[in-house]
C-alpha cells in the first residue's frame, strides 16, 4: 500500500524536518532521527559533523546548544507521525550527543515528547551515566539505549574522544540499561584500532544486544587498515561470541557471499515482555 503523506523512504512524513530520515552512513544506524542541539562538547578528533554542517570546529567543541524553538517544532512534527499511527524509534542523535557535557535537560523533555505522540526513542551516545538520568522513560518493549566505543583503554579514548565519558562508563551504563531490560547496541565506528575493537565484543557481547560495525572514514587511518582482514576477523569474534550485528555498507564488500545481514532488526527485548511473542 501507498501512504502519499509518506516521503518515498517510506518512513518519514513529508513536510517534516525536526524528525527526519537520514541518509547515507546515519541512515543504516536508524529510520528516523532528530538533532535538538547545535553543536557538541565532547570534542572527538574524528567527529565528521563539523564538515556536514559547514560550521567552524572550534565553535562546534564549544559546547552544545539547545536549537531555537526546538520543542515547539518538535511538537508539530511528532503530530504528524502520530496522526499516520508512526511508532517507530527516533534517535538521538546524529549531529549532536543527547548526553554532552553543558545542560542537556532538553533532551528528556524531548524523549518525553516523543512518547507522548506515541513514538519510540533510542538514544546513541558517548555521555555514559548522564544517561542514567532518563533511564525510567526507556520501555522494555519499545525503546533501545546505544553507545559509541572505540576502545576499552581510557587512555586511547582521551586522546580521541577528548570530553567523552571513559569507555569504562560508557560499559557500565549500557549494563544498567540492559539489566534494566532495555534493548542495548554498540556503534563499532569509527575503527581506530583493530584489536580494540575485536576486544569490545569480546568483553561486552553478554550485555549488548546488538553491534553496528563500521569502519574509519576521515582520517588518515582509512588507508593504513586492512578492511578485508578486519572484515574477516570481527567475523570470526561475532561467531565465537554468538553477538549479533549489522556490518555497515563499507565493510559489506568483503562479507562472504550471502552473508545474512539485515540492516533493520527490531529494537526492543521480546525476552522482556513475553506478551509481545503471542
Ligand atoms: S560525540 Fe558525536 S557529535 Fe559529539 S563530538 Fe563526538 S562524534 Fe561529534
Amino acid at each position: 500500500m501507498k501512504y502519499p503523506e509518506l516521503n518515498p523512504d517510506g518512513v518519514s512524513v513529508k513536510g517534516c524536518s525536526i524528525i527526519y530520515a537520514p541518509a547515507g552512513q546515519a541512515g543504516e544506524y536508524s529510520a528516523l532521527a532528530t538533532n535538538p542541539y547545535r553543536g557538541c562538547g565532547h570534542k572527538c578528533a574524528y567527529c565528521y559533523v563539523p564538515i556536514v554542517l559547514h560550521m567552524p570546529r572550534e565553535e562546534f567543541d564549544t559546547g552544545a546548544i539547545p536549537r531555537k524553538d526546538f520543542l515547539k517544532r518538535l511538537e508539530k512534527d511528532a503530530r504528524k507521525y502520530q496522526a499516520l499511527n508512526i511508532t517507530e524509534q527516533v534517535m538521538l542523535s546524529f549531529t549532536t550527543d543527547p548526553y554532552h557535557p553543558g545542560d542537556h535537560t532538553l533532551t528528556r523533555q524531548v524523549l518525553q515528547m516523543l512518547r507522548a505522540f506515541g513514538l519510540s526513542i533510542c538514544t546513541l551516545t558517548k555521555g555514559g551515566h548522564r544517561a542514567l538520568r532518563d533511564l525510567d522513560l526507556f520501555r522494555p518493549g519499545r525503546d533501545a539505549f546505544a553507545s559509541t566505543l572505540t576502545s576499552l583503554d581510557e587512555t586511547f579514548s582521551k586522546k580521541w574522544e577528548r570530553d567523552a565519558t571513559p569507555p569504562d562508563d560508557r560499559i557500565k551504563t549500557l549494563r544498567a540499561f540492559h539489566d534494566a531490560g532495555i534493548f542495548t547496541w554498540v556503534s563499532l565506528e569509527p575503527v581506530l584500532d583493530v584489536e580494540a575493537t575485536l576486544e569490545i565484543i569480546r568483553r561486552t557481547n553478554q550485555f549488548v544486544d546488538l553491534y553496528k560495525i563500521g569502519r574509519v572514514n576521515y582520517v588518515g587511518l582509512t588507508k593504513t587498515t586492512n578492511w578485508k582482514q578486519f572484515t574477516n576477523d570481527v567475523l570470526e569474534v561475532l561467531a565465537e561470541t554468538g553477538a549479533r550485528h549489522y556490518i555497515k555498507r563499507d565493510l559489506q564488500p568483503y562479507l562472504p557471499a550471502g552473508y545474512h545481514n539485515p540492516m533493520r532488526v527490531d529494537q526492543f527485548r521480546a525476552e522482556a515482555f513475553p506478551i509481545l511473542r503471542d
